[in-house]
């Protein structure tokens, strides 16, 4: 983090003792749950329908790695936020100071095949969540009002494809292609309706691809790794020049919490990894760390093959990081090369929570959302 660390420490407990995660059985809700549970003193409650994407193994050992400094420090609410009942229990049994909204149906191959359920979860979710935030945030006292946030997680795909040499910023226009990202942009603008017209104090971070230990193995960086590993061909879409810009998840989390207690109320902030690379760097980057780790007569490389593109595929993101920067002093810390290195030996040596997570989702590899 760019601010002392003791520094934040204190303020962020100065404003948040209870904080509401809602996806925190998710790979970027995780990492959020697990670092809020380093702090002394923050009560975390865990909101989460529990979906195919979902895991709680990584929660479960960190509890386990507190011992007794985790009792009473954190709270799974099993609850879709879908149901109207459920999110207003939760919000009552939480009573949070802070809610960091994260929970979504996330992958865009899915949401081509089935669309209804992002259009529930992301948007009828979202909206039912702000309903009763609000209702929670106006009856709060004075002085647990001032402190109060609603913290949005989005997305950099709301705005669209981006041309060679162009850079998202916060002025950048929504143009969502996808019905993943239409419906996060919906999210997002019901998140600023419900500060402009209703006063809820909230801010929105709009980030790139995330990658890192935990992820679910049906998005990229995971799928060539375990595709790798088995030795089996790794798809690339199309001609594996699309572009994305890499956030290694725990540079992403530190964004997050830093704009809860430094970014102004009301605001967007745009969070890049400033690694924009092609999905084809990213394949052989993975093949010559597998080649190197893996004793095998053949080179990982090989396994690369070009398939179908996906549908409406976006050509490139790129994120202009600037004003998270100059506001909040956040800026991401992991070079791709050491995040990228991290990962790897992180699948390498976490075989069997992939084969589980695998087997308890039904997932097998397989090519989703394939439809022309
Ligand atoms: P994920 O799929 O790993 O986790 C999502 C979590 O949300 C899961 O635990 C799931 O059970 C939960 N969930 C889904 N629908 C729900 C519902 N109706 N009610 C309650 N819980 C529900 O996703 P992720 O990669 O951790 O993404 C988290 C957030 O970050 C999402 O909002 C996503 O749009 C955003 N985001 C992700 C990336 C990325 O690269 N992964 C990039 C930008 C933004």
């Amino acid at each position: 983090m760019s601010i002392n660390q003791e520094i934040f420490n204190k303020t962020f407990l100065n404003k948040y003792r209870r904080v509401l995660v809602t996806g925190g059985a998710g790979f970027i809700g995780g990492a959020v749950v697990r670092k809020l549970l380093d702090f002394n003193d923050v009560i975390v409650f865990n909101l989460d329908k529990l979906t195919y994407s979902s895991d709680l193994y990584s929660i479960d050992q960190k509890l386990k790695s507190l011992g007794s400094a985790a009792e009473g420090k954190y709270t799974l609410i099993k609850a879709d936020l879908c149901d109207e009942n459920k999110v207003k229990n939760a919000i009552e049994k939480s009573d949070p100071d802070l809610i960091l909204h994260l929970a979504a149906e996330s992958h865009v191959d899915r949401s081509i095949e089935n669309p209804n359920i992002f259009m529930n979860s992301n948007i009828l979710g979202t909206f039912n969540l702000l309903q009763n935030s609000l209702s929670h945030f106006n009856n709060l006292s004075k002085t647990r009002k001032k402190k109060f946030r609603f913290h949005h997680i989005s997305t950099d795909e709301v705005f669209g494809s981006l041309e060679k040499d162009c850079f998202f910023n916060e002025q950048t226009k929504y143009d969502p292609r996808s019905p993943y990202s239409a419906s996060k942009a919906a999210s997002d603008h019901l998140v600023n309706a419900w500060h402009n017209t209703y006063g809820l104090p909230i801010s929105i971070t709009n980030c790139s691809n995330n990658y890192g230990p935990w992820q679910f193995p049906e998005k990229l960086i995971p799928l060539i790794i375990l595709k790798g590993i088995a030795g089996k061909k790794i798809p690339l879409y199309g001609d594996g020049q699309n572009v994305r810009d890499w956030l290694f998840v725990e540079d992403h989390v530190e964004a997050i919490l830093t704009t809860t207690i430094m970014g102004d109320i009301g605001k967007t902030y745009c969070v890049g990894g400033g690694n924009q690379l092609s999905n084809l760097y990213v394949a052989e980057a993975i093949c010559d760390l597998l080649d190197q780790n893996l004793d095998r007569d053949f080179t990982h490389r090989n396994l690369i093959s070009f398939v179908k593109d996906r549908p409406g595929h976006d050509k490139r993101y790129a994120i202009d990081s600037k004003l998270i920067f100059k506001e909040i002093g956040w800026k991401s810390k992991f070079s791709f090369e050491n995040g990228l290195k991290e990962t790897v030996f992180w699948y390498l040596n976490n075989k069997l929570w992939c084969n589980n997570v695998l087997k308890k989702s039904g997932y097998r590899g397989q090519r989703i959302g394939n439809l022309r």
